[in-house]
């Protein structure tokens, strides 16, 4: 799709300023309806668009992004636009400085269109969690559209960006697309930088892409991907670009499969997977099957590490230091009735019960419980210590295949409502996604048709997981399937 919309500005069938305006006009449209954006960058997007057409009539060459207009997940960073990460606590935060992603996208002529929905701190798989009302599933406004990159899958999904930028903890960028039936794409840890993203479990998350085509996200990869002196978890990228390496050949590859995650779907899940299989069969690669034996213990391991990491990450909400602050005018218990003005100690504690999210504090409570002194080794140092188990396991299945085929979500997209009430429900959608990030490897969830479900057609996918860094391989078997897929 981005090759395409570059053809057509290079050729002058359409300028950019118009190409971003047609988006807006979709916005305009179809936003009321599925809340997918908090934030619209209008004059900022015309800016940029301006300069490109300048730069398109002088006849100076542009990049493949140059002009094509996407939406970036409110817990990045873009310079003097309010940046809320889907919480109220950063209701009046106005971004001070660029992330380095959005510095690379700004760099590469890419144009923004603005801040999309999201659960707040990235905590949640469904989009109902953000404080500014959830996002809608374009293909059905009953259902969710996954989180918790909830409003930028839905953007793409309904034609309101060309590509989007989310994030992904445990399956925030892959979900989401699985949901709303777009690419959804996660990158090795340490491929992309992390500045300048509201920081939620460290240890587990990378910057993600969501796209109509794998192609589109590989042109992204190539533009935000790289070494960055401030974020040390980077590595170099040589400045690949990864869209060279979609060929469509695949023959010989190798890619294993986990018998025991296909045994517990539901049919018509289990249908598309093996029809997936099958297709990859045909274009050539070999599938075997593997073990992954400590996966299991993935989303345990997952739901200790993560609200640790999380609990001292949002220490620094606190209200001194970032956006709201309870002040003392606004009555709370917590205040003495003396009329004396707060202490530093109360200021903390009513800013953080009453602009945080109940994910968010059951997060922080499970967090500092299992990181307390007396439960510190049974929790956090034995999670710590399987993580090092599944990554084991991993090495080992890398030694035999080239990459591993799971399914992504166990069902479609749920209703709303339908699991507000229990966590662990909740927490059980991540039990396809959440493996790719504790043990790092790259890993995308690619579109595998629709399903019927009470009368209505539903997305659903797959998911693929890469060697570690080795995303070429990823996004060239996901781009051969795709191909194949249009080409019957
Ligand atoms: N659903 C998982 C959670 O709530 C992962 C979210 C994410 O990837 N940010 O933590």
């Amino acid at each position: 799709m981005i090759r395409e919309l570059h053809e057509k500005l290079l050729a002058r069938k359409i300028t950019a300023v118009e190409l971003t305006e047609q988006y807006f006009a979709v916005i305009e449209k179809k936003d009321k309806g599925l809340n997918a954006y908090l934030t619209l960058t209008k004059e900022l997007a015309l800016e940029q668009a301006e300069k490109v057409d300048e730069k398109i009539a002088k006849g100076e060459e542009i990049g493949l992004l140059e002009g094509i207009p996407g939406g970036i997940k409110d817990l990045i960073l873009l310079e003097g636009v309010r940046a809320t990460g889907g919480s109220k606590i950063l209701d009046n935060y106005i971004a001070p400085n660029d992330a380095t992603v959005v510095k690379n996208l700004k760099q590469a002529g890419a144009i923004f269109l603005g801040k999309t929905n999201c659960d707040e701190f990235a905590m949640g798989s469904s989009g109902e969690k953000s404080a500014y009302g959830p996002t809608k599933n374009p293909h059905d406004t009953a259902r969710v559209p996954g989180g918790t990159s909830s409003g930028s899958a839905a953007a793409v999904a309904a034609d309101m960006a060309v590509w989007a930028l989310g994030t992904d903890t445990g399956g925030s960028t892959r979900q989401p697309a699985a949901f709303c039936g777009t690419v959804g794409l996660k990158p090795t840890y340490g491929r992309v930088s992390r500045y300048g993203v509201m920081a939620a479990a460290s240890s587990l998350e990378q910057v993600g892409v969501l796209s109509k085509t794998v192609e589109d996200a590989a042109i992204i990869l190539s533009e935000i991907s790289g070494q960055d002196r401030m974020d040390a978890t980077t590595a170099q990228s040589f400045g690949k670009r990864y869209e060279d390496y979609l060929t469509g050949e695949i023959k010989g590859m190798k890619i294993g499969i986990v018998k025991e995650y296909l045994d517990n779907l539901g049919d018509q899940m289990k249908k598309t997977i093996e029809d997936v299989i099958a297709k990859f069969k045909k274009l050539g690669a070999e599938i075997q099957e593997i073990e992954l034996p400590h996966a299991r213990y993935s989303l345990p391991v997952f739901y200790i590490i993560n609200p640790c990491e999380i609990s001292s990450n949002l220490a620094r909400y606190d209200g001194i230091k970032y956006g709201m602050r309870v002040d003392d005018k606004k009555e709370t218990d917590v205040t003495d009735p003396d009329g004396l003005p707060k202490t530093l100690l109360e200021t903390y504690l009513d800013t953080r019960k009453y602009e945080l999210g109940t994910e968010a504090k059951r997060r922080i409570m499970l967090g500092t419980y299992a990181l307390s002194s007396g439960y510190y080794e049974a929790y956090y140092l034995r999670a710590q210590k399987v993580r090092t188990l599944i990554k084991k396991d991993f090495e080992e299945a890398y030694k035999k295949v080239d990459l591993i085929l799971t399914p992504i979500t166990p069902t479609p997209a749920f209703k709303f409502g339908e699991k507000m009430n229990n966590p662990v429900d909740m927490y059980l959608e991540d039990i396809f996604t959440v493996t790719a990030n504790i043990a790092g490897v790259p890993a995308i969830s690619v579109p595998a048709g629709m399903i019927e479900v009470e009368g209505k057609q539903l997305p659903v996918g797959f998911q693929l997981m890469g060697e570690w860094f080795d995303e070429e391989n990823l996004l060239r078997a996901a781009d051969a399937y795709e191909k194949g897929k249009s080409n019957g």
